[in-house]
């Protein structure tokens, strides 16, 4: 920001989102806990940590010890090196595009290899530059995404060349259906995946598995293997849908309110003219809209908090600007300074997500960049000083 400009940050934004990293770390712990010691539990950090940005997430979570960190894409694990420094593994899940590799190489990025041209250019790649870096390979056990199907794996495996050259890390897979434990699918890609493995292992001895995400942590120990993925219930989102949370909210969102006005008489509200106000109403509007990852799909029955009093959205989000029905506030409530709680404990991120039609996951991952942003600290890092 321009030298000139004089306002601080958090005066000029118009909404204000809170990340605890205090809380992330102490989600860490509690995974880490629940896995047991012999599993590396890592973070997955990808899309800018679910929009929690990724340095401030990523460096808080090397502090609480955490060793080995998974991002999508090639250019989030760029990215992530510097933070990280050289020692964490960092884990590349969609692997290298053609005339990728040498980048893999130079930064230490290791590549999970999910498709036959993707393990035939690993294995010419580190052949030919004589490199013995890690690598996972993504075997699919019954979602249908990402991996080699059961055929190419087995084709592979038959081949005397097919993984030659290669030092793999782990055999990877994903569940589909983490979340719902008592889905069968869960005990087949389980039985698929352990089958795989001890072929795997007739290879290479001491190959890791890696098969579950924050849910799969949830579900029996057998399933956890020796590196674990997860990402969501770092950040808060309930991996256990079906039970109460057991882990820390993370996020807060507040918005300012830009205006407070009182309908003299019955009067429609927002795009469309979907809402009635009734006469005498008051209504509140805030500056924060669906550019700022507040869904459409959620004005239709939506609500927020201001303190303790629920307030209902009124008529349709606009792009950056959502006005609620606040008449049964106080006007002492309404001040200069008063805040809509979006996000908070009385309305979790689950609890919005929904709200909106949709899961936390992407409720997350659809926060704007136009909020000012607050790192809570966790004690004994330095990871919030931004
Ligand atoms: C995103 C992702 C994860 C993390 O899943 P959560 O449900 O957020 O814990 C783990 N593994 C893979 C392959 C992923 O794509």
């Amino acid at each position: 920001m321009a030298a000139s400009v004089l306002s601080s940050p958090a005066d000029r934004a118009g909404a204000v989102l809170t990340v605890d990293l205090a809380a992330l770390a102490e989600n860490w712990r509690l995974l880490k806990r629940r896995a047991g010691a012999a599993c590396d539990v890592g973070a997955v950090v990808k899309a800018d940590a679910y929009g929690l940005g990724l340095e401030p997430v990523a460096r808080t979570l090397k502090a609480a010890g955490c060793a080995t960190f998974y991002v999508a894409h090639l250019d989030e694990g760029l990215a992530l090196r510097p933070i990280l420094g050289a020692g964490p593994r960092i884990v590349v899940m969609h692997g290298p595009n053609p005339g990728t590799e040498r980048d893999f190489a130079a930064h230490g990025l290791i590549p999970v290899l999910s498709t036959v041209g993707q393990v035939r250019s690993w294995r010419s790649f580190a052949m030919a530059n004589d490199v013995l870096m890690d690598s996972l390979v993504q075997i699919d056990t019954g979602m249908n995404r990402l991996g080699l199907t059961p055929a190419e794996f087995t084709a592979l495996m038959n081949d005397p060349d097919g993984f030659v050259g290669l030092t793999p890390l782990a055999l990877m897979s994903h569940l589909a259906c983490a979340e719902i434990p008592a889905h069968p699918l869960n005990k087949q890609q389980y039985e698929r995946f352990t089958s795989a493995l001890s072929a795997f292992r007739l290879k290479f001895a001491d190959v890791k598995g890696s098969l579950a995400n924050s849910s799969g942590l949830f579900l029996d120990k057998a399933l956890h293997y020796d590196l674990a993925r997860p990402g969501a219930a770092l950040y808060g989102v309930n991996p256990t849908p079906s039970s109460p949370n057991p882990m820390i909210p993370v996020v807060r969102l507040s918005a300012k309110i830009l205006q407070v006005r009182r309908v003299d008489a019955a009067s429609p509200v927002g795009y469309g003219a979907t809402f009635q106000a009734l006469d005498g109403a008051k209504l509140a509007t805030v500056s924060m809209g669906y550019a700022d990852g507040l869904l459409r799909s959620w004005g239709v029955s939506g609500h927020a908090y201001i303190d303790d009093l629920r307030v209902r959205v009124a008529g349709r989000v606009s792009m950056d600007l959502t006005t609620f029905d606040v008449s049964d506030a106080p006007d002492s409530a309404l001040g200069p300074s008063a805040m809509v709680d979006i996000l908070g404990t009385r309305q979790t991120v689950d609890d919005l997500a929904k709200a909106s039609g949709t899961i936390g996951y992407e409720i997350l991952t659809a926060l704007g960049r136009r909020y000012h942003r607050r790192y809570l600290p966790a004690p004994g890092s330095s990871a919030a000083q931004k």
